[in-house]
């Protein structure tokens, strides 16, 4: 083909989507079609699915052939959209084999351009996902027929039992009420229909997501989850925010791109209520602050006083001076080459170890620091330490490495941001190359214009700059090649096990290609398991980062493990 490489593509499937479906299947399927559609080539594993042969399916437009009648003109418009180079949407279809069997795939395209920047032709990697939309058969008793799922009443007597065995266990339950935001208007803006597939679609993430619980549909667009034997209240925490985060992905269901948020309130059996009413009015009215706080969040009930590090005030508050205290300390987790293993470069990590409170995790003071604008002085002092530290290992002789600091919105927005890299940078006489920001699509999005700016000038300067949760975010990955980017980190959803572990990593495959064509590094967050690495290893990523290499550890301990290399894995 006299074309040059890809350069747009489609966004494939989100992790929610993947987190729908439970799991990715078989091998990738590929089509390679002219401008208009027309197939110039078909993997043999796509003609095997699809029970044809060759002469069936050469020159015929793909959609046609390889997609359900209903889903065929959203398919030619969003193909359409990717020959213009406009930004497409998420397409999924049902590939029919020769027996009959229906496939839910998920496509994601990436065009070649000529010279004059004309689109030469299409490839469309295909991804098979189990699971999405199948058809719904006659609900058992207690069941929404709409979901599946358990319904309200059902929901109730279960809560009530899981309580009942809790008292008598001497042990704690938590209820997890998830409630989709903006959906009326939702529902009005894109039309009948929509609402059905947005709650079939979520309903999906939120099974695959609660491994160990029950999972309703208790009200219109509001689901419950009750999570049996939670051993701390943090790990209901934990577990209430990836709640909402699942929920965040795009509905790849649908024919456009619609960006959903949910919040969730929670409350833990026996702390917060002494019974299943009860319980359930406090998880409701933790519900309502997460949704009036603006959505996309989850909130827990609030603790007496304001006194644990659940409270939010208390967090902003504590925030304040606890840079000025010396409590926000920075780890740094090992990224090693995908082949040597050798540790080539560093992540920095922000950690708060509050004096009464312990250790509190990232995952709840960054929100609330970019909430309040703290995050502003915090990232800074991240960048500080960690370029100081990087610094002393240098000083010490050591291999130099990367580093990466992680970047949220707020900082990139600000109009000094890339005065106070550059001074930090000079102030560290660090080497340019050493520094890698991280940013996620949404950070980058919140103002793509102003973004796209900084980031230029950060990589004129030499500094790096990894898209990070890469899959998890909404933005049109067309718009990627603007971006100034030089690595992608694949999100660890990804590699949960159930994907990566017992089946091949056909969505890796899919994004390291899509990677590959934007001529992009590539690194596999969250390998935690020799399983994981095995089934990742034929894919050809670039860097592993993951608690089976290391988890993220104190500078003194870098400086160790820089000096006498990683321990063999076993
Ligand atoms: P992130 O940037 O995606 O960082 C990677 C997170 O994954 C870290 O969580 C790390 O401990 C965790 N991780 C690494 N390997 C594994 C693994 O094998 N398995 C599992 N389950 N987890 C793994 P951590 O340290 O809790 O940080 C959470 C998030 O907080 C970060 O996610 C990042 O978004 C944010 N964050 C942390 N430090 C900063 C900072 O200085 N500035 C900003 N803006 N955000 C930060
Ligand atoms: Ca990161
Ligand atoms: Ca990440």
């Amino acid at each position: 083909m006299n074309s040059r490489a890809p350069e747009e593509s489609a966004l494939p499937a989100s992790p929610g989507d993947i987190a729908a479906t439970r799991s990715v299947r078989g091998e990738a399927l590929a089509v390679v079609t002219d401008p208009t559609g027309r197939i110039q080539f078909a993997n043999p594993e796509l003609l095997r699915r699809s029970g044809l042969d060759w002469a069936a399916v050469s020159g015929k437009p793909w959609f046609d052939v390889f997609a359900e009648r209903a889903r065929r003109s959203a398919l030619r418009r969003a193909f359409e959209q990717v020959v213009t180079g406009a930004q497409p949407g998420p397409c999924s279809a049902v590939l029919r084999d020769g027996n009959g069997n229906e496939h839910h795939i998920v496509w994601v395209a990436t065009r070649s351009v000529d010279a004059t920047g004309a689109t030469v032709s299409v490839t469309s990697v295909g991804v098979e996902v189990s699971g999405a939309g199948e058809t719904s058969r006659p609900a058992a008793p207690g069941t929404d027929r709409l979901t599946g799922l358990a319904g309200r009443e059902a929901f109730i007597r279960r809560l009530k039992n899981e309580i009942e065995a809790a008292h008598q266990g001497g042990f704690a339950t938590a209820l997890v009420l998830v409630r989709i935001d903006k959906y009326t208007e939702l529902v009005i803006t894109l039309g009948d229909g929509t609402g059905e597939t947005i709650l079939r679609e979520l309903a999906g993430r939120l099974t695959a997501t609660v491994a160990n619980g029950v999972v309703a549909r208790i009200s219109g667009h509001e689901f419950a989850v009750l999570l049996p034997r939670v051993d701390t209240s943090a790990d209901a925490v934990r577990m209430a925010e990836e709640l909402v985060r699942v929920m965040r992905a795009p509905c790849g269901s649908l024919p456009v791109p619609v960006h959903l948020t949910a919040s969730a309130g929670l409350a833990v059996y026996p702390h917060d209520a002494a019974s299943a009413s009860e319980l359930m009015g406090r998880a409701g009215s933790a519900l309502t602050r997460a949704a009036t706080a603006g959505g996309n969040r989850q909130a827990a009930v609030e603790a007496a006083a304001g006194d644990a590090p659940g409270s939010r005030m208390m967090m902003e508050q504590q925030l304040h001076g606890a840079i000025a205290r010396g409590e926000l300390t920075v780890h740094y987790q090992p990224l090693v080459d995908a082949t040597t293993h050798n540790v080539i470069g560093v992540e920095a990590l922000a950690r708060w170890n509050h004096p009464m409170f312990g250790d509190i995790a990232p995952g709840r003071f960054i929100p609330v620091a970019e909430q309040t604008g703290l995050i502003r002085t915090l990232g800074l002092h991240v960048l500080r330490t960690a370029l100081e530290d990087a610094k002393a290992w240098r000083d010490a002789g050591l291999a130099p490495v990367t580093v990466a600091v992680n970047v949220s919105a707020r900082q990139l927005a600000h109009p000094s941001f890339v005065d106070d890299v550059a001074l930090l940078l000079a102030e560290t006489s660090t080497p340019s190359g050493v520094l890698e920001l991280e940013v996620t699509e949404g950070a980058v999005m919140a103002d793509v214009e102003v973004a796209t700016v900084a980031l230029r000038h950060l990589t004129e300067r030499g500094v790096g700059i990894s898209l990070d949760d890469f899959g998890t975010g909404y933005s049109c990955i067309a718009r990627l090649d603007r971006l100034s980017l030089t690595a992608i980190k694949i999100d660890r959803t990804f590699l949960r096990p159930g994907t990566a572990a017992s089946e091949p990593v056909a969505m890796v495959r899919a994004l390291v290609a899509l990677a590959r064509s934007l001529d992009l590094r590539v690194v596999a967050e969250g390998v935690e398991t020799m399983d994981q690495l095995r089934s990742l290893e034929a894919e050809g990523l670039d860097l592993y980062q993951g608690f089976l290499f290391s988890r993220p550890v104190p500078a003194a301990v870098i400086q160790r493990l820089l000096a006498e290399g990683l321990p063999a894995l076993v």
